[in-house]
């Protein structure tokens, strides 16, 4: 956080009245070329119209909510800048307000994310939760932001007209982030899920990026027969700033943000070619935590897990990975995450420092993942699969707008394959004994001998027909 951030607005003051009477001008033209009917806004949780200043260093917001409605206001807000929209200040008694009239006007500096990369201009990157108020009742909301001229604005939204966009119901999961500058933009195609890809810094080749991320879309859309999620949008931004805490490879970090609709976003190293892409994995692990809802964070043990397992699987199906690298691989990752010295099982890992089990967390998982699509596979003679069951998944439940638990999850995923329950029993099991599932007895009878570096691959055993299976694309 900069010193930047901290200062009061209070000592802006004398501009702020200059940027006020801006603002409202802007307010109105917005109003009178586009201003929703206060009927259409009833349709909605809460209508807000939003205006940036164009120094990007406050914010305006004016939120409208059926009658009666009740807002809670963010904690970036402060209370002597809250007004109903008339302009007569309110006084604050309590973070959650029924303003008069359904209709309130908030003011607040845009304080830079936590989030924001380091090296990047703190200032760029916000994250609305700190300033927009949320309504009580949940539901759709919609909301206008204009940026400053000459700028493009990175939201989560999903866009449905200029400067128009509706912010669906989703799980919690983060901050929300939105940034401002000027972007290249990249759709990829898959099936009938168009991604857009937002590039943010101008030192990443937008068409080499889409050119990596495009056959991990695809690959992921051929788990379940469709993407998992036709909104998603995919954000790159520069991965390697003098001092970065992130690691020195192409993609240094990536993660999956929910709040507000479902963003993936890169850390991507500038000078990485496109082969040194390619051979990154990061592309193919957080695409597949599409491939499942989000699950509360108490059991991260299962969406890492998932997501590392089809990491692998997905890397070997496009062809970066032969057969052997996959099983090498995992076996290695096996082999590691069982020799962490702690007694955590995975279910009461997030009560552990992080850095002891997060080897925990990202295989254990994976091994449930590997157990569960080897007995889906046997059990029905190659007509059911860990892809047909997520598939099913996608068809009835992605993408999701709810926090699910492991318990709910695999019931879901018993009932969509039918027949005896798979997954409950592993989840129980694999969740309450500490350390990492045994898998040696079902590694010897998929034909994978030895680990890591040393592994190879016996096409006599019992179980290698369904190893193979695994890595083909049908
Ligand atoms: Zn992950």
């Amino acid at each position: 956080m900069t010193a930047e951030s901290n200062r009061p607005l209070a000592s802006r003051n004398g501009r702020r009245a200059g940027w006020w009477l801006a603002a409202s001008l802007l307010a109105c033209l917005v109003g009178a070329g586009a201003a929703m009917a206060s009927a259409d806004c009833a349709a909605y949780a809460a209508c807000y119209d939003v205006v940036i200043s164009p120094d990007l260093r406050e914010v305006l917001v004016e939120t409208r909510l059926p009658e009666g409605g009740k807002v809670r206001i963010p904690g970036g807000v402060r209370p002597d800048t809250i007004s109903d929209c008339t302009g007569e200040r309110m006084r604050m008694t309590a973070v959650d307000v029924r303003p008069p009239g359904g209709c309130l006007r908030i003011e607040a500096s845009l304080v830079p994310s936590p989030l924001a990369a380091p090296g990047r201009r703190m200032d760029r990157f916000v994250s609305p939760d700190d300033w927009l108020p949320r309504p009580e009742v949940a539901g759709e909301r919609h909301l206008r932001l204009r940026p400053p001229p000459g700028m493009d604005v990175f939201v989560p939204w999903r866009r449905i007209g200029e400067h128009a966009y509706r912010i669906p119901p989703s799980p919690r999961s983060g901050r929300t982030l939105i940034d401002f500058g000027s972007f290249a933009t990249r759709q990829l195609v898959a099936g009938d899920a168009t991604l857009t890809l937002w590039v943010l810094d101008a030192t990443l080749d937008a068409d080499r990026l889409a050119a990596w991320l495009l056959p991990a879309v695809h690959s992921v859309a051929t788990v379940g027969g469709r993407f998992p999620s036709p909104h998603v949008q995919l954000v790159a931004q520069r991965g390697h700033d003098a001092g970065s805490p992130f690691d020195a490879s192409p993609v240094p970090f990536g993660h999956v943000m929910r709040n507000g609709g479902e963003v993936v976003r890169f850390f991507v190293d500038p000078e990485a070619t496109a082969q040194q892409l390619g051979a990154d994995w990061t592309a193919a692990h957080e695409l597949s935590h599409l491939l499942l809802p989000y699950v509360h964070d108490r059991e991260k043990w299962i969406s890492e897990g998932f997501a590392s397992y089809y990491q692998n699987l997905l890397m070997a199906r496009q062809g970066q990975y032969s057969a052997l690298e996959m099983w090498q691989r995992l076996t290695r990752s096996f082999a590691a995450a069982g020799g962490i010295a702690s007694s955590a099982t995975p279910g009461n890992a997030y009560r552990h420092p992080f850095w002891d089990v997060r080897l925990l967390v990202y295989w254990s998982g994976a091994a449930m993942a590997l157990m569960a699509d080897v007995e889906l596979r046997a059990r029905a003679g190659g007509t059911q699969s860990l892809d047909s069951v997520l598939g099913a998944l996608e068809a009835c439940c992605l993408p999701s707008t709810r926090v699910w638990t492991g318990e709910s999850l695999f019931a879901q995923l018993d009932a969509l394959a039918g027949g005896a329950p798979v997954f409950m029993p592993l989840y129980h099991k694999v969740s309450d004994t500490p350390g990492m599932p045994d898998t040696s007895v079902l590694l010897r009878d998929l034909g994978v001998i030895g680990s890591g570096g040393d592994a190879r691959l016996d096409d006599s055993a019992a179980l290698a027909d369904i190893r193979r299976s695994l890595t083909r694309v049908d």
